[in-house]
């Protein structure tokens, strides 16, 4: 599924490539994805000139002139830029055809993502305007962390993981970061320290940074592939090493369900 530095990492690909150009065409060949495709988008935003490729959450936001293309990729959905003359293949939804020749193109076999337009500003949208802070942004910090930790007995990861706290932290970047911070999964949110709230933030950014610089861990098809796709994963300390070596200690990495994810952890390193 696309992750949040997945996302991210497709918005910087279609960038160089949207920003400026004009919608000469949108063709929507099957609107039936997570919510029906409204019709009516195809004439808001023929004609009009992208200024813009945005990202809140896992949504991109394709800002234009007349309103804004919200996009969400779904748990399968990929988005690329191609020649508009490319033949379709099974389960490409959605073209965007550009003034430069090129599209883009969405595919998604699952069909959970979704395409909504606004012509008011984004961040008002329904969709959007409830969200948590992002990971990345300056809003999330540790005394973030340390005040939305302090009445809750959850365990933390379940905690960074709650897209009503803060949005965009999956599975893999959790247990990562808190390896990176040393803090065991299990620990009650509301027990680690003001200190620890602070390594946690930082690792959390850490963490996603470094999967955004090297294009994402799951993601194959995005514009410009030339991030190879297995990169992070090799970098990875503890998601998916059950049994493995800590790269850290040398002790094997331990492996538990919680809230029916795997979660992965040192029980060396992390107290
Ligand atoms: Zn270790």
């Amino acid at each position: 599924m696309p992750e949040l530095p997945e996302v991210e990492t497709t918005r910087r690909g279609i960038e160089p490539h949207v920003v400026g150009r004009r919608i000469s065409r949108l063709l929507v060949h099957e609107r039936r994805l997570r919510w029906p495709v409204d019709p009516r988008l195809v004439a808001a935003v023929t004609g009009a000139v992208i200024r813009r490729a945005g990202r809140r959450a896992k949504y991109l936001l394709i800002e234009t002139d007349a309103g804004t293309l919200i996009l969400h990729l779904g748990m399968s959905g990929s988005l690329r830029v191609v020649p508009a003359t490319t033949p379709r293949i099974p389960h490409d939804h959605v073209d965007i055809e550009l003034d430069s020749g090129q599209m883009l193109r969405f595919n998604d076999p699952r069909r959970f993502g979704s395409l909504f337009f606004t012509a008011d500003p984004p961040e008002t949208h329904p969709l959007l305007k409830k969200l948590a802070p992002e990971p990345l942004g300056p809003a999330f910090d540790g005394e973030y962390l340390w005040k939305i930790t302090r009445r809750r007995s959850v365990a933390i990861k379940q905690l960074i993981m709650n897209s009503q706290l803060v949005v965009g932290v999956g599975n893999i970047y959790a247990s990562e970061a808190l390896f990176r911070a040393r803090i065991r999964p299990r620990r009650q949110a509301r027990k680690l320290t003001r200190t620890e709230c602070g390594k946690l933030a930082r690792a959390i950014k850490a963490t996603l940074a470094m999967a955004v610089k090297v294009g994402g861990t799951t993601l194959r098809d995005y514009v410009g592939a030339d991030g190879n796709p297995g990169y992070f994963r090799q970098k990875l300390y503890v998601y998916e090493r059950a049994g493995k070596p800590c790269r850290v200690c040398g002790n094997p990495v331990k492996q538990f369900t919680q809230g029916q994810r795997s979660t992965y952890w040192c029980a060396h390193c992390q107290t």
